[in-house]
């Protein structure tokens, strides 16, 4: 089955266990965080790490997939201690997180040095630790496929190619991104099952998601509890019917819960919670909320509940 590398070092594939597809135990501007320490409280953040894997854990999650990736103040370190600490492992990226900005180190750089940063973190370590990579991110929002978000994918996908490692991409239902990305990943050589297109759930177009199933790829139904997005009712709807349709085997369904985020001043959260932006976001909401009301539509049952949270991840980590 094959070993992946999680910030505890490389664990054999079956061992994964119940595995949440996209979470952030920790979310911030990187630039800020470094040029402004003292603005952050690095306790509070480990501590709320700690409350949300461990939440998680009670639910039966053994592995936690964390895209944080450059710009989303990615530390490995850090990662390792919520998983030292909850017992839950945890498995790292390497890649860049922009909807259209490069730094001028990389825009003055050709995509195969790009590739280059990226092999080392897989092959070598991160951030000066032994702890690899197991994946590769990048993303395309609102702005679409620019110039240099097309310049990351390519660099993913070179990175892909030499050292066998999977694909998450970011993207945007709403201004449709998905195709694009799956066609730039399969115009580098990379095969469609090392691909995961993530945030497809923000639609209710199952018909755009299905496209992208029957390009071999997997789709995340990653964003439960971000409301502003899609409500949660939608997102079930959504993921009964591609159950319906016998696609188990393509849907990675997770929160992107971020354990903290700095993008919002603190006292944002109870401001969207109050207005209905966000409902019960957290890294359990798809256990107490999703999976029971799956069951309930006759869309899940306990093989399904296998393939989606065992054998998906598993299958994609080991492509
Ligand atoms: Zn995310």
């Amino acid at each position: 089955m094959g070993s992946v590398e999680t910030v505890q070092g490389a664990v054999d594939a079956e061992e994964l266990g119940v595995v949440l597809a996209h979470e952030h135990v920790r979310f911030r501007d990187e630039a800020v965080a470094a040029e402004w320490p003292g603005r952050y409280d690095e306790q509070l953040e480990l501590d709320a790490a700690l409350v949300a894997v461990n939440d998680a854990k009670d639910r039966g999650v053994q592995t936690i997939v964390d895209p944080t990736a450059m710009f989303g103040g990615r530390d490995v370190r850090f990662m390792k201690r919520v998983a030292d600490q909850s017992g839950v492992k945890i498995v790292a990226c390497t890649g860049i997180y922009s909807y259209d900005y490069l730094p001028h180190y990389f825009e003055n750089r050709d995509v195969d040095v790009m590739a280059d940063h990226f092999v080392e973190d897989i092959e070598r370590g991160i951030q000066g630790t032994p702890i690899k990579a197991a994946f590769l991110k990048c993303a395309a929002d609102a702005a679409g496929v620019t110039e240099h978000v097309e310049k990351i994918h390519r660099a993913v996908a070179r990175a892909s190619l030499q050292t066998g490692a999977p694909i998450m991409a970011h993207s945007m239902p709403a201004v449709g991104t998905g195709p694009r990305q799956v066609e730039i990943f399969a115009e580098e050589g990379v095969a469609p099952a090392k691909v995961q297109i993530a945030h497809c759930g923000d639609s209710d177009d199952v018909d755009y998601i299905q496209g992208l199933i029957d390009s071999g790829v997997y789709v995340g139904l990653d964003r439960y509890g971000l409301e502003m997005y899609l409500p949660i009712e939608k997102r079930n709807a959504v993921a009964a019917e591609l159950l319906r349709r016998g696609h188990a085997e393509r849907l990675m369904i997770s929160q992107d819960f971020c354990a903290s985020i700095d993008w919002f001043p603190p006292e944002a959260a109870e401001v969207f919670e109050a207005s209905g932006a966000i409902r019960n976001w957290s890294m359990t909401l798809v256990f107490d909320e999703v999976v029971p009301a799956l069951r309930e539509l006759g869309a899940l049952d306990d093989a399904g509940f296998d393939t989606i949270f065992r054998a998906n991840p598993r299958r994609w980590l080991t492509a």
